[in-house]
Parts: structure tokens; sequence; C-alpha cells
């Protein structure tokens, strides 16, 4: 009839209860459980946007370990490098050719009787030297 307002039987997204409205897109009975559903919505949006912190959080931390295991491995190879081409090698550039510990050079130097040339405290030994001994396998 003209003139009747028209009446929507809803549920309250809040509490529950049943009740009846003119708004169609009436969510809640009353202002209280609106106010209420609107601070929950805004809570569990907070809480999103918490986890989502959290898991770039993780993910940044992963890549960080992944690149620091990079730089790692890239300063090792760029050693390495740098030492391969040398014609004369400290004892700490043998170290890192040979990926000796400064006591295996020690036991390597005493084994192989390699000539060794020191000046004052550094020690070095001649590549072409270091190269002759791979030339005959050694068992021991
Ligand atoms: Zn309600």
């Amino acid at each position: 009839m003209k003139g009747e307002i028209k009446l929507y039987q809803k549920i309250c997204s809040y509490c529950g209860k049943n009740y009846e409205t003119s708004r169609r897109t009436s969510k809640c009975c009353s202002d209280p459980c609106n106010k209420r559903a609107y601070k929950l919505k805004k809570r569990e949006g907070n809480n999103i946007k918490y986890e989502d912190t959290e898991v770039r959080k993780q993910a940044a931390l992963k890549t960080n370990i992944l690149l620091e295991e990079i730089l790692t491995e890239m300063r090792q190879t760029n050693r390495h490098l740098a030492v391969s081409g040398k014609p004369y090698l400290s004892s700490d550039e043998v170290c890192t050719l040979l990926s000796f510990s400064r006591k295996s050079f020690a036991r390597f130097v005493q084994k192989t009787q390699v000539a060794v040339y020191s000046f004052g405290k550094k020690q070095y030994i001649k590549r072409e030297d270091l190269d002759k001994l791979f030339l005959t396998p050694q068992t021991k």
C-alpha cells in the first residue's frame, strides 16, 4: 500500500537476534551492536595486517641468510681467484688455495720439503714449486 514502510526481517550479525528494519542494507539490530561489530571487524583486520608483517619479516630474514651465504661463497671464490694467478704465495695464500689450516700447512711443508722463502715473519712458496708437487701423486 502507498506510504507504508516496508520492513525487512533480519538477524543481527553481532548478537544474532531477530529484528525488523526499514533499511535494506542494515546488518545489526542496534547502535551498540553496530559499534561492537565495527570494532570486531577492525581488530580482525589489524590481526591480518600483523600476521602479514610477521610473514614478511620471516621471509626477509630467510632472504638475508641466503644472501649472507652467497656473499660468503663469493668472498671465498674471490680469494681463490686472487691467489691462483700469483707466482709467489704467502703461507696464508697457500692455506686458502689448498684449504689448509695453519697446522696442516706446517705438516705439509715438513712432509713435502717444499722450499720456503722467509722474509722476516713472512713465509712464501713459489707457485711452480707447489705445482711440481702435484705432478707426482702422493698416497700418504
Ligand atoms: Zn544485535
